[in-house]
């Protein structure tokens, strides 16, 4: 475990000296202290990232020279996979089978991206057509500059991977600061790129907490752009600090993703998906499908399955045999999600399946899988994101109420629909307001297909070409082909 910064391609220690402690969230014990970097190192990386996007050789390589680097993390990352799929559950407490898919993910991120920056070679300029003869015009697109990245705990290296990758491909240097909750993972991706020889300066990690190292980030004059995931809050707060001196955003914020099931679905099917759709990752999932709306003629059977089966689900330790659901990250995430289902019973709603700490787990912040019903539809619970395993299930009398009830949300990241009936399906996914719809499946992620939000989900995509236009400025250069004087000012 890393004790340093990563900054202009040199591990060094923060200007501050201090530390922020690692916590196991399955054991509750303390298992490193990070590099609690502060302005002063942020100012450090930033001026490193500028220095390497004016200077230095990377913005000026072909693609194929970036994707050839790109590729080799991508491998570095393969061959180190375990150990970065063990330090995820230490660090974050999800299964280890999950984080084992997560780093592959990662590793794919990066070889996705680097098949972008090659194509980049093969069309350098695009000619644009002009209804006036004299002139001709032509569009580039180039690296948008220094970029700064600011990411969550849920998916810490996958998460990194999503930013890092696509603005390397594009020739941009970059700042990236982890979640102070999950560091561990993101600082050994400094000793990945050192090893796959990216040059110095072109991304620098620097950990610490939100307000001393992200806020910082977030206001720093010497990036062109800030690309965020996390809450709705500190989105904010970063639009607020980016508007400053107009920097380039993108914000993957939160979500209350509906999952809408007719009474024509399989119920097995429907379970499973459902129980994915929600337990996966402890429910830490910003397009996690929150809101289950089933069909009334389902509704008191699927009810009865879905409880039966959430209570099967093994908890405990990632890092042991057949866990399927890992402790919370934290203590204040354990709390968070604690008072929310306290809260929605407060307001009337009833916990089906659930709701509080599993039998024999007294240490961690281990949490049961939650079903909960019979909430009104302004209940916090149904209305609010609660980002941890609780399911909240009601019935609708026809396909026009689901929609209703779907789009009925300040959020619009993701929504599911499940039916035997094609047509109906793809009429209720056409209807969704959401950036991300799933048709008889809830969560499958492709790095080739875009990702973000309508409403207050977020402003931008990521992934797939989407990701790549993030990190690209668009130059148009336009010619005056013609022989003759331009006659305005001087007449002949
Ligand atoms: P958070 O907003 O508390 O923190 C996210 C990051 O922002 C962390 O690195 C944190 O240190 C940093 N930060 C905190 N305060 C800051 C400030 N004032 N200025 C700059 N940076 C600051 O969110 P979280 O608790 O880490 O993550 C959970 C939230 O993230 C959930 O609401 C979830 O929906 C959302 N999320 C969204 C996506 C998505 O793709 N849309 C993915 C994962 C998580």
């Amino acid at each position: 475990m890393r004790e340093k910064l990563f900054i202009d391609g040199r591990w060094v220690s923060p200007a501050k000296g201090g530390t922020f402690e690692v916590i196991d969230p399955a054991s509750e014990a303390i298992i490193h202290r990070a590099p609690a970097g502060t302005a002063d190192d942020i100012d450090l990386a930033v001026r490193a990232a500028r220095q390497a996007f004016d200077h230095g050789p990377w913005p000026r390589m072909t693609g194929k020279q970036r994707a050839a680097v790109l590729r080799r993390i991508a491998e570095i990352i393969l061959e180190r996979k375990q150990e970065l799929a063990r330090l995820e559950v230490m660090d974050n407490g999800k299964p280890l089978p999950e984080a084992v898919w997560d780093i592959e993910d990662t590793a794919g991120c990066f070889s996705f991206y680097a098949g972008l920056a090659q194509e980049m070679d093969a069309k350098p300029e695009e000619v644009i057509p002009l209804a006036e003869p004299r002139f001709s015009a032509k569009v580039v697109q180039e690296p948008v500059g220094v970029a700064g990245a600011i990411i969550p705990w849920n998916y810490p290296l996958l998460m990194a991977s999503w930013k890092v990758a696509p603005a390397l491909a594009a020739g941009c240097t970059m700042v990236l600061k982890p979640s102070e909750l999950t560091p561990l993972t993101a600082l050994e991706l400094g000793a990945i790129v050192e090893q796959a020889g990216l040059p110095a300066g072109v991304l620098n990690i620097v950990t610490g907490l939100g307000p001393d190292a992200g806020q910082p980030l977030s206001e720093h004059p010497g990036i062109d752009k800030i690309a965020f995931t996390g809450s709705v809050p500190t989105g904010a707060k970063i639009m607020a600090a980016a508007a400053r001196d107009i920097k380039n955003v993108s914000l993957e914020l939160g979500g209350k993703s509906p999952f809408v099931v007719f009474a024509d679905s399989d119920i097995d099917k429907a379970v499973e998906w459902i129980m994915f759709g929600i337990f996966w990752n402890q429910g830490q999932v910003c397009s996690a499908t929150s809101r289950v709306l089933v069909e009334e003629s389902l509704y008191p059977a699927l009810l009865e399955r879905l409880v039966a089966e959430a209570a099967k689900i093994k908890i405990g330790n990632g890092l042991d045999d057949g866990t399927l659901l890992g402790p919370l990250v934290s203590r204040g995430q354990y709390e968070k999600v604690v008072a929310a289902i306290e809260r929605g019973r407060a307001e009337g709603a009833t916990v089906a399946a659930g709701g509080g700490r599993p039998p024999g787990l007294n240490t961690g912040y281990f949490l049961e899988p939650t079903v909960m019903t019979d909430m009104a539809e302004d209940n916090f619970v149904w209305r609010e994101e609660i980002f941890g395993p609780v399911v909240c299930v009601k019935s609708f009398r026809d396909e026009a109420e689901a929609i209703r009830m779907s789009n009925d949300s300040r959020f619009g990241l993701a929504a599911a629909v499940m039916s035997k009936d094609r047509a109906r399906a793809e009429r209720v996914a056409r209807a969704f307001r959401a950036g991300i719809v799933w048709i008889n499946c809830s969560q499958p992620t492709f790095t080739e297909a875009p990702w973000g939000g309508y409403k207050q989900s977020g402003i931008g995509r990521e992934l797939g070409r989407w990701g790549l236009s993030n990190y690209l400025e668009t130059k148009q250069t336009t010619t005056f082909e013609s022989e003759e004087p331009w006659g305005w000012y001087i007449k002949e």
